[in-house]
């Protein structure tokens, strides 16, 4: 599990191809972050720039789905990272429900991390988190793919928005701190 450290792949990335074409995770050695969109996946290294993912890569934590979008509801811009969390939240009757949100269009401000690959012994994700690149995007195109966890997930996966963003020319993106 990845809070505590454990990091090695235990999926090839050709095999998580067929449980979805969207999603979000990351790589053997936490090697960066992991978008998947429109069955396309991308590996956004420590260097904030998003590369093609190989089929042999492998995954120790991926979410995927087929998306296929169940409702649509307007966003815009102004809203920071806790009020648009707590805007899905209102917009959403169940709590207890994971669900998958996909957010596209313009963003006033967006700030992602990415994490460098690690080596064994793996240390802890807060450790590795405490020294990760941060990039910061003004005016930008792109989307957002992820999910919400519900609270009884806690101990196996971090409750709430898990969100990753690719730009609209798929060249950058990460893990969003914050947005606005
Ligand atoms: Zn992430």
């Amino acid at each position: 599990m990845i809070l505590g450290g454990l990091y090695e792949g235990v999926i090839t990335y050709v095999d998580l191809k067929d449980y979805g074409d969207f999603g979000l995770g990351t790589f053997e050695g936490l090697d960066g972050e992991m978008v998947a969109l429109d069955g396309n996946f991308y590996q956004i290294k420590s260097d904030g720039v998003a590369y093609p993912v190989d089929d042999d890569m492998t995954s120790p934590f991926a979410c995927v789905i087929f998306f296929d979008a169940d409702r649509e509801i307007p966003v815009w811009k102004g809203l920071n990272y806790t009020q648009f969390q707590d805007y899905l939240g209102g917009s959403t009757q169940e709590k207890n429900v994971f669900h998958a949100v996909k957010i596209e269009g313009t963003f006033g401000y967006v700030k992602t991390r990415s994490v460098p690959g690690q080596e064994k012994p793996y240390p802890p994700l807060v450790e590795v988190t405490a020294n990760q690149p941060t990039f910061e995007f003004h005016d930008i195109e792109g989307t957002i793919v992820g999910f919400y966890y519900p609270d009884y997930v806690e101990g196996l996966n971090v409750p709430g928005y898990h969100l990753h963003f690719i730009t609209e020319d798929r060249t950058a993106g990460g893990h969003v701190l914050e947005l606005y």
